[in-house]
């Protein structure tokens, strides 16, 4: 049976990292994939990690956000669930967008690794912004594996050595970023493909 209803967009681009064999939710099988470091936690809403110069925010889809937020506001976002197309206006409205800063959305399946080429993409594009100083947004739907995924390889571009990156994304956001072995993994690869 197929793991998604609809064919994803990932199934035109096909993805050497992801989990062909991903278990399903709920199964042993599927608690054995996931590396639970601390109990799940509820979300997060913008919260801070310097990367580089500039600051990433990373957002849970499904955190509540905050009445009166005065927190720092991003000079961009990347959305990496297809929860957030509604959000950012990519559906329905056409060219308007609902939040008031550039956006770009990554297809990346839940508990998968991304397509290599698409965080090379992500990652410069979040660099633009971080090398100036900015804030840039990173959203998925819990906020732990692929934004704590995509989050670990900008720290990984500012040279951080990937299992650095990743200790780092957990001890200055949650304990719960980088959900599988495939997203561990993909930091490794990406330090390997980065050319510079
Ligand atoms: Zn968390």
């Amino acid at each position: 049976m197929a793991r998604h209803s609809q064919k994803p967009l990932s199934h035109y681009f096909p993805n050497q990292y992801d989990d062909e064999d991903a278990p399903k939710r709920g199964t042993f099988e599927y608690a054995k994939k996931w590396e639970p470091l601390a109990p799940r936690c509820t979300g997060h809403y913008r919260a801070p990690l310097s990367v580089g110069p500039g600051k990433v925010l990373v957002t849970s889809y499904r955190a509540a956000v905050p009445e009166h937020y005065l927190g720092p506001q991003p000079d961009g976002g990347i959305y990496l669930a297809e929860q957030w197309l509604k959000r950012i206006g990519m559906i329905g409205t056409g060219i308007i967008t609902g939040l008031r800063h550039p956006t770009v959305y990554i297809d990346w399946p839940d508990m998968t690794a991304p397509h290599l080429r698409y965080a090379q993409l992500a990652v410069e594009w979040a660099r633009e912004r971080l090398d100036k100083g900015g804030a840039v947004e990173i959203a998925c739907v819990g906020g732990h594996g692929r934004t704590g995924t995509l989050t670990a390889c900008l720290a990984v571009s500012y040279g951080h050595k990937p299992a650095e990156a990743i200790e780092y994304v957990r001890k200055g956001v949650c304990e719960s970023c980088i959900e599988t072995k495939s997203q561990k993994e993909f930091i490794h690869n990406f330090k390997r493909m980065r050319r510079e």
